[in-house]
Parts: C-alpha cells; structure tokens; sequence
C-alpha cells in the first residue's frame, strides 16, 4: 500500500467537509508523537502544552504503555463482562492499594464515570442514607466542567454547552465554588442531599485553585451532614497537580512534598484522561464497599468497560507515574514555572496573573474574554514550537506531559515569554 503525503491544509479541509463541526482546533496537524514532543504532517517539532487535557501525562507513545497495550492486543482484547477477563481482576487490585480504595468500578471515558459516580451517589443515598424515592439531590459547583452527557450538562452553566440540548435531568442545585459559606447553607435543613461533586482545580474554567483548606473543610461539612464527597480527578488527578491526587486522599505515593494542603479523602473518587497515559480510554469510580456494595448485578454496565486492554494499559500507566516519579516532577517544575512566568507578567501588560498547581498552569490575558488575544498568541507559539490552547477567552492553560526535564521546561519558558513579549495586537 502505498502511503499517501497529504498536506495539514488538506487534512484541515477533509475535517471541515465530513466531520461534525463540534471543536474549533488549533490549525495544526499531528502526526506523531513522542515523550514532550509532537510533530506536525510538515515534520515541524512542537512541545505539547495541553497533553491532550491531561490524559498524556506519562508523556507521548510511553513506551512502557504502548508495550503493554501491544502485548494484550495481541492476547485478548475484548470479552464484555458477561465472562470474567484475567486482566481486570488484577486491574482492580492494583489500583485500589494504590488508590486506597476497596472497590473500583472500570468504565471507558471520563463522562461515563461521572455519570456513574452519579449513580452510585443516588442509589446509596435511598439504600444506605433513606431518603425517600426521587427525592435525592446532588450539589455541585458554578463553572464546573463534568463532561458531556445530557445529565452532566444539565447542571453546567455554560450556555454553549447546553443550548437547544434540553430537557435536562432534575436532582442538581448549583452552588459557587470556593464557598463554603455556600456549602454549608445547600447542606443545612436539606434532608434530600445525597453528595457534593466538585473538582479540587476547576480546569475547564481556567484553572481555578480553591484557597487553602478549602477541600479539607468541604469534606468535614459533608461527613457532618451525611452525604458524599464525589472528587472528579478526571484532569487533576494521576500527578497533573504535584501531587498522586490533588486531594491526595490517603494516596500511595512517595511524594514528601504534601505538607501544604491536609489530605482529603473523598468517599467517591472519579478517574479519567491519564489513568490510560493517553493510549487507549480508561476510566474509573473508586469508593469502599459501604458505598459500592449498592450496585448489584445488572444495575450498571458497560460493553468495553473493564476490557483486558485497558486493564492492562492502566496499570501499566501508574506503573509509570509511580516508577518515574512525575508527581514529583511535575511540582518540582510547576513553582519553576510560576515563578518564572508571574517574574514576567510584573513587566508584561498582557499577562495579568499566572496560577495553577504542579503542572496545571494558566496565564490570564490582559483583555475581554471575547476578543482573540489569546487565541491568537497560541497560533504565534505554534509558530515558535509549542502547542496550548486558550480555555474560556482570555486564559490559556499549560499543561505539558509530566515526563519534561528542567532543562526542556527552562526553553519552553523562553519560548513562552519571547512570544508574549513580541505579541503585538
Ligand atoms: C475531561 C473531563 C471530564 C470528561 O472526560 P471525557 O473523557 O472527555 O468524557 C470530566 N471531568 C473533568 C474534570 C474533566 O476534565
């Protein structure tokens, strides 16, 4: 078979003819990839700054990954849950010790695990918690990002994501975030409350950090009042923030740098994006058996979830994370990039604030979040060879594979603030 050359603009062209139109992609065409690094159809080398939202941390084609991956491939690769798998059972062990769980419920992608996560929150709450049928509700916070579904949009308030996709599912009252003044008042002479879904960093949002403690606290008003504690890690967890887990809830690993935030445990823990290292989707709940003992067979599935390849990717990917240390990476290189990048923005009129955790940075751009600042300083660093994207207007978010060197992260630094610094509008 011969290997057809065909341009990034013809490649944008088909994309645009038979696909649906629902991204906006940055104008640039990938054709490989490797650790920190992709290339374009051109052969044009860029570091990735998005890590495909995270999913990536383990670095592009991890070669302990896609070894893994290859070898199940190879062996078996899809049963359905309808006969036992001799992969997921391992699977399941491996990452509850890590995790500190006692059970752990295998789906595909992210949404899918929220919308579990859902699930098993309003079946415990009339099993365990009794509160009467079809009475339970779910808080979550302003601004969140859960994932796609018609449940999960039904409690975002982005208007993008919503329009025109109603009815939307009831149970749900929205709080903002970072307030636990909020919290407390959703909680109180609310018998109906079954949990409280938040993510530990808004990324969708911007990359939104809660002040300090407020997880902690958010956590101790849900145990006084009786309802779950649900922590969507789908973009924070796995490393991304500097730590195993941004709540670091009773985590497994060896990172001494946890003295800042208390741990928290949530009594539901969600998992997506880079349980796979970003080669094949994996996703997951964790909880102990108090709450995962509600669901019995038949009440909640899924065809390819806990399939032999993604068991088998999965535990290879926090083989990786463990064995390589990327927690510890990604927070050693996180403050070299705050505090190199907020040095800049004291000079800079167009970089306002720069904040994030670890490797889940965001920089805010000094303009209305309508205009195409942002937007346009991406396409000039993909000129200069590195890749982010904007994220609601005016922010741009970094978020590279947590396998990058100081030395790597020193020249995306450069490139970063010459790029800025000769921006002109
Ligand atoms: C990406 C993301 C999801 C959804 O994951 P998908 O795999 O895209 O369905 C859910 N929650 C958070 C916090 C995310 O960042």
């Amino acid at each position: 078979m011969v290997k057809e050359q065909i341009s990034s603009e013809e490649i944008i062209a088909l994309e645009d003819r038979y696909g649906a139109h629902n991204y906006h992609p940055l104008p640039v065409v990938l054709s490989r990839g490797e650790g920190v690094y992709v290339w374009d159809v051109e052969g044009k080398k860029y570091y990735d700054f998005l890590s495909a939202y995270s999913a990536v941390n383990q670095g592009h084609c991890n070669p302990k990954i896609v070894s893994a991956m290859v070898h199940q491939a190879q062996t078996l690769t899809l049963t359905s849950r309808a006969f036992y798998n001799d992969v997921l059972g391992k699977f399941e062990q491996f990452a509850t010790n890590f995790f500190g769980f006692d059970k752990l419920l295998p789906m595909n992608t992210g949404a899918e695990a929220v919308e579990t996560a859902l699930k098993l929150c309003r079946k415990w709450a009339y099993e365990k918690k009794g509160i009467s049928e079809n009475k339970a509700e779910i808080i979550v916070c302003e601004n969140n990002f859960h994932g796609r579904t018609t449940t999960i949009i039904s409690f975002s308030n982005d208007p993008v994501a919503r329009e025109n996709f109603g009815p939307f599912t009831k149970g749900f009252i929205k709080i903002e975030y970072d307030n636990l003044l909020a919290l407390e008042t959703a909680l109180k002479n609310n018998k109906n409350v079954a949990g409280f879904l938040v993510e530990p960093i808004q990324g969708e949002a911007g990359v939104y950090v809660p002040s300090e403690g407020y997880l902690a606290k958010a956590r101790a008003l849900c145990a006084q009042y009786n309802v779950l504690f649900i922590a969507d890690e789908v973009q924070t967890g796995i490393a991304r923030t500097g730590r195993l887990l941004a709540t670091c809830g009773n985590c497994s690993c060896s990172d001494k740098n946890c003295s800042g935030e208390p741990e928290v445990k949530p009594d539901i823990l969600i998992l997506g994006k880079a349980l796979s290292g970003g080669a094949y989707p994996v996703s997951a709940v964790l909880a102990n058996n108090n709450i995962m003992d509600v669901i019995r067979p038949g009440n909640h599935g899924s065809t390819f979830g806990g399939n032999p390849i993604a068991a088998a990717v999965a535990i290879a990917a926090l083989e990786v994370v463990r064995d390589e240390k990327l927690a510890e990476n990604a927070e050693y290189l996180g403050h070299i990039f705050r505090t190199k990048l907020a040095a800049f923005a004291e000079t800079n009129d167009l970089v306002n604030l720069v904040r994030g955790k670890g490797l889940l940075n965001a920089i805010l751009i000094n303009d209305t979040e309508d205009s195409s600042t942002a937007w346009d300083i991406c396409l000039k660093l993909r000129d200069n060879g590195l890749l982010a994207k904007p994220t609601h207007g005016n922010i741009i978010r970094f978020a590279p594979p947590l396998v990058m060197t100081e030395e790597q992260l020193n020249e995306c630094i450069s490139i970063i603030i010459n790029t800025i610094s000769e921006f002109k509008k």
